[in-house]
């Protein structure tokens, strides 16, 4: 009797699972380009967040690069250096995102010329 009740309780843990698995999947396979795209940003913007929190991300731009963290850029580890980069002076290890940012007016400081570069990095 008993090894019934646990064979008929294994049974339906996994038809119930199988179901979860599916819906799970198909939720996936539907989800919409947009939304998607909307999500994996989200998260990465989280992530770069959590890299500035751990000191990992001094960026000069606000909204932070996207370049370093994923990098693309000279730094490993999702790391960012183009803050310290500028103020020592080595304006061509400034990332080409932080630098267009840079001249689009993104830089994070309320005094700007924290983010000046050399007339040799301006395009
Ligand atoms: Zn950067």
């Amino acid at each position: 009797m008993s090894r019934k009740i646990i064979f008929l309780t294994l049974f339906l843990f996994t038809l119930v699972t199988s179901f979860f698995v599916a819906s799970l999947t198909e939720a996936e396979s539907t989800e919409n380009f947009e939304d998607r795209r909307s999500r994996i940003l989200d998260e990465l913007s989280l992530a770069i967040d959590d890299a500035v929190l751990d000191e990992k991300y001094s960026c000069c731009i606000d909204p932070p690069c996207t370049m370093c963290y994923m990098g693309s850029w000279i730094w490993d580890d999702g790391i960012c250096r183009c803050d310290e980069m500028i103020a020592n002076g080595e304006d061509d290890k400034v990332c080409p995102q932080c630098v267009r940012g840079l001249e689009e007016g993104q830089c994070k400081y309320a005094n700007e010329t924290i983010c000046e570069l050399g007339p040799e990095v301006i395009s």
